[in-house]
């Protein structure tokens, strides 16, 4: 099957899951979408209300945010994959569980592996958290790493959530300037990934340490 019929099944799944009790509560399920082919994906939180309206993730004003942010460096929705942890808004957009988290993963895994992006940015501490537990958003936001998830190695890079940018002018000039500075971090840690450059011994350090606690 081709990718866009692969994604789709994901969907399909996705509208039909009952594993965790928030589809009784939303309008909408928020699968993903985008790019099928999109070298970058971008994974927020969950779904918040106007994407629960219109199950279209990050369409409301963090949406914006979000196209804008794209476009400062040459990018459009048309041309990344973006999806959420959660396939279905928290009521009250509370912050999801662990167990919503571990019922829900399955289908961000599907989506991953289906598209086989060569980088995933994380926009918030929830996704950031999936691919590197002991990070901390104030602390790693911007800064690239190499991580190995389900087998595979991904170029990943760990974002503010541009809801927080919205709330916070301090938060917003650094999502920005980390923004600007994302080709250039993808491509660095492309070379380390094909070898072109040797991987940094700390880098090595950081990633046993994450494969130890997986
Ligand atoms: S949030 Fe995820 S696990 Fe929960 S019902 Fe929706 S798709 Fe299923």
């Amino acid at each position: 099957m081709e990718k866009e019929e692969l994604l789709k099944e994901v969907d399909k799944k996705v509208a039909a899951c009952r594993k965790c009790p928030l589809y009784k509560t939303a309008t909408n399920p928020v699968p993903g979408n985008g790019n099928f082919e999109a070298e970058i994906i971008f994974i927020g939180e969950a779904p918040g209300f106007h994407e629960d309206q219109r199950g279209i993730p990050f369409c409301g004003a963090a949406g914006k945010l979000l196209d804008r942010l794209l476009s400062s460096i040459g990018l459009d929705r048309s041309k990344v994959y973006v999806a959420n942890m959660l396939k279905h808004r928290p009521p009250n957009n509370r912050d999801p569980s662990l167990e919503e988290m571990e019922a829900c993963r399955e289908y961000l895994d599907e989506q991953i592996k289906i598209i086989n992006p060569k980088a995933i940015v994380t926009l918030g501490r929830f996704s950031m958290v999936k691919f590197y537990p002991f990070g901390k958003i104030s602390a790693d936001h911007g800064k690239g790493k190499i991580v190995e998830y389900n087998g595979r190695k991904y170029i990943f890079i760990p974002m503010y959530h541009p809801a927080a940018a919205l709330r916070a002018g301090a938060v917003d000039a650094q999502l920005r300037e980390d923004f600007i500075k994302m080709p250039e971090e993808i491509k660095r840690l492309e070379k380390i990934i094909n070898g072109v450059v040797e991987v940094p011994i700390k880098q090595e350090e950081e990633k046993e340490e994450q494969l130890g606690l997986i």
